[in-house]
């Protein structure tokens, strides 16, 4: 087999002395025959375009809240802990693997990075800010029990890219987010909602593997079939 090299774009203390990912993540595209390797805000711009050559696929990892000021906004109280150096990262990877037409896969914090990156928005803070856009209160999207718990339904568009990895039109999956998606990017199409209305995923249709899940299927891989063919997929996708 092919083993596909994948960037990984990871999390970073708070002092910027460390950089992590947890293991999951690698776990998972191992398990689906990929070699995973962490990409760092060190590099140049020149070692990131020589990166997007050599590499075959991106994974974007979850994390802390991204800078609204990615997206034009100013912070509302409710904001959590940003990291502009992760933001400044993942926006040029995804730009320039999008440019590069390689796959991107998105978890959590991803799918709004891809968001963002594309050109869209996200809620700061679902629960103040999605029922003054909507009207309707969020459902509970950071659930209180283990990840590997689904907590949530997502409902699944069909003849979605999604949809065909999956092979279902309905899926229940673990919530642990108080950001989400809110005005869609240009490019993407969202591909999965919660019963509440919130954006669970986003695809390019255009492209072979552009897609990002607003749940964690990397700890989910153990008991659901789902999860794993998601991380199957995109490893597929990129060999
Ligand atoms: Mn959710």
């Amino acid at each position: 087999m092919n083993h596909p090299l994948i960037g990984v774009s990871g999390s970073m203390d708070r002092e910027e002395t460390r950089q992590f990912i947890l293991w999951d993540y690698m776990q998972c595209l191992c398990d689906a025959g990929a070699v995973p390797l962490l990409l760092s805000p060190a590099m140049t711009s020149s070692e990131l375009k020589a990166c997007v050559d050599k590499l075959d696929g991106l994974m974007l990892a979850g994390g802390n809240d991204i800078d609204p000021d990615c997206f034009g906004q100013q912070p509302i109280p409710e904001l959590g802990e940003v990291n502009p150096a992760r933001d400044r990262l993942e926006l040029a990877l995804i730009q320039a693997f999008y440019e590069a037409g390689k796959p991107i896969f998105g978890i959590c914090r991803g799918i709004q990075m891809m968001n963002v990156a594309l050109g869209g928005t996200v809620y700061q803070d679902l629960g103040v800010q999605y029922p003054a856009d909507t009207g309707n209160a969020p459902m509970a999207h950071q659930q209180t029990s283990l990840p590997r718990y689904p907590s949530h339904r997502v409902d699944i568009a069909e003849s979605s890219l999604l949809h065909r990895i999956v092979g279902a039109s309905q899926l229940r999956v673990n919530s642990t987010h108080h950001q989400a998606v809110w005005k869609v990017a240009p490019s993407l199409a969202v591909c999965a909602r919660a019963t509440d209305g919130v954006v669970e995923a986003v695809e390019d249709a255009s492209r072979p593997f552009v897609l990002g899940v607003q749940w964690h299927p990397e700890r989910m891989t153990g008991t659901d079939e789902a999860a794993r063919r998601l991380f199957e997929a995109f490893v597929q996708a990129a060999s």
